[in-house]
């Protein structure tokens, strides 16, 4: 039923139709919208030219009953969304004391003086509904035309999305009777989307939508249950779909449920925190990556004391005390640096777990048998030594993305036996 509301997302920007930005906010806002209980129907990216958008806006009007636009709203001349807004529906602009009020705070707090073109920000159209910013200098604002009601956000992503959960979303609440999806998310690694993707062909059914999204190093399995879903038919589709993905599944959250990191690197570290154990690395092809991806969990120094890179053959001798001999008889890249990587960081930081790479991220530096791609990684800690040969595809960030999401993948797995 309320499927039927038509919401569609107007993105503004001239960066964004030259391709230079990314139009991430039209994504979020449809990602956000379909939590509810709703869909958007359609996306249009558009320039910032007033003609254009004010053309733009009076035909969404009349197809749209919910129309969130973002971007325009800022202090330079190339933000032109409130006098396109002017244009399409003889609005003229105005400046609200309330709007400039916030606007002078925002610069005052800032140490700026609010010059005229930062005073632009606080015009909005005759008429219309101020939405405050909490996080920037540019206010948004809401208005009506007939039986469409339009937003306006500032096209900061950041910005954008604190908007949209402040008054957006709350605004749709109010408005409809809705009746929100049970939305289940599945975040497996070391498994290709397209092996993901075959195995979970069995599980389609009516009623159910399953979309899958690569984040690397992972990928999401998100399965949107019809509202009033049993609740026994949900717990019993996806334990079948955990028994067909086996331990690639590292983290389940349901829409209902408590909010959490789901992170490879948030649930390593929470396994960790839980037995009182500590991890350090040395890192070769990953370059800190994954002491990066570690420590941006908050709390990781309760289970995280130290990362090396060693990116050359004599850093790895120097300090992991690697045998040359091992690279004439192996090369760098192979399961007995790697796994002397991990040993000796182990030892060297007295820690329960040691972890390593090792590896051709590419372009270049490929052989025959090894080619770009080709990682070790190793895992040292109680019980031994595991290690695991990758052949990663993508370019160079990618390899290195999905070495760091291996490793610790790795020592998941570990640390489910240990
Ligand atoms: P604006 O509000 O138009 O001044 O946009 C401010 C900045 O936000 C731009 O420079 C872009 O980098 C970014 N931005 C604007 N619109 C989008 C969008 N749809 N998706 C992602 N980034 C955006
Ligand atoms: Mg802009």
């Amino acid at each position: 039923m309320t499927k039927a509301v038509k919401i569609e997302v107007i993105s503004l920007g001239d960066e964004l139709v030259r391709g230079d930005v990314l139009d991430t906010n039209s994504a979020q806002i449809s990602l956000a919208i379909e939590t509810l209980g709703l869909a958007v129907w359609r996306h249009s990216v558009v320039g910032d030219r007033v003609s254009d958008i004010a053309w733009l806006l009076r035909s969404a009007v009349g197809r749209s009953r919910e129309i969130i636009c973002t971007g325009g709203l800022g202090p330079t001349l190339d933000d032109c969304t409130v006098d396109a807004v002017g244009r399409a529906f003889q609005l003229p602009a105005q400046e609200d004391p309330q709007a400039l009020g916030q606007v002078a705070r925002r610069y005052a707090a800032m140490g700026r003086e609010l010059d005229p073109s930062g005073r632009r920000q606080a015009r909005l159209p005759r008429g219309a509904g101020l939405l405050p910013n909490p996080g920037g200098t540019a206010p948004g604002f809401t208005l009506r035309r007939g039986a469409a009601r339009l937003w306006f956000l500032p096209g900061v992503p950041r910005e954008m999305q604190a908007m949209l959960e402040l008054h957006v979303l709350p605004g749709l609440r109010a408005n409809y009777e809705l009746t929100p999806p049970l939305v289940v998310t599945l975040h497996c690694i070391g498994m290709s989307e397209s092996v993901v993707q075959e195995r979970m062909r069995v599980l389609s059914s009516p009623g159910l939508r399953i979309g899958y999204r690569a984040v690397l190093p992972e990928i999401q399995v998100r399965f949107a249950f019809e509202p009033g879903a049993e609740k026994e038919h949900v717990a019993s589709l996806v334990e079948r779909a955990r028994s067909l993905l086996g331990r690639a599944v590292f983290a389940v959250e349901h829409s209902d449920g408590p909010k959490g990191d789901s992170t490879i690197a948030a649930v390593v570290g929470r396994t960790l925190l839980e037995k009182g154990q500590t991890v350090a690395c040395a890192e070769s092809c990953t370059a800190g990556r994954v002491a990066a991806a570690i420590t941006s969990v908050p709390g990781s120094s309760g289970w995280f004391t130290e990362g090396a890179v060693v990116y050359s053959n004599q850093a790895k001798s120097r300090a992991c005390g690697v045998p040359g001999r091992l690279f004439v008889e192996h090369g760098a890249v192979s399961e007995a640096v790697a796994t002397t990587l991990a040993q000796a960081i182990r030892r060297r930081a007295g820690t329960d777990w040691g972890i390593s790479t090792t590896g051709i991220a590419g372009p270049t530096g490929g052989t025959p048998e090894k080619p770009v791609g080709t990682v070790y990684v190793a895992v040292a800690g109680p019980g031994g030594t595991t290690s695991r040969l990758l052949r990663l595809p993508g370019d160079r960030e990618m390899v290195m993305a999905l070495a760091t999401g291996s490793v610790l993948d790795l020592l998941r797995r570990r640390l489910e036996q240990a």
